[in-house]
């Protein structure tokens, strides 16, 4: 794994139990900003924020669940002392 994955992936947040309807984790990234709001505030697709997701309109693209502003959805997030221990954060690269 890249250092630039490795620190994304530190940065980034994963839902506790929420996939992507292609199979991923609903994540954010503590450190993307959108205005007006500083720091993040939607879920989206892992792969998308991790740019494994193949484009859409490519050979083997498959379809994403749209962004989930945070102000619309109650998504419980991996850091949730209610999720356990529960996240959708990838095996392999638990830290
Ligand atoms: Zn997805």
């Amino acid at each position: 794994m890249s250092i630039e994955r490795a620190a994304r992936l530190k940065r980034m947040t994963f839902a506790a139990t929420s996939r992507c309807s292609c199979g991923a984790g609903l994540a954010y990234d503590d450190t993307c900003t959108a205005a007006p709001f500083k720091g993040p505030s939607y879920w989206d697709c892992s792969a998308i924020l991790l740019g494994d997701a193949i484009p859409s309109g490519q050979p083997g693209a498959v379809t994403h669940t749209d962004r989930l502003p945070f102000a619309f959805w109650e998504i419980k997030s991996e850091h949730q002392p209610s999720a356990r221990g529960a996240t959708t954060r990838p095996a392999e690269e638990n830290n």
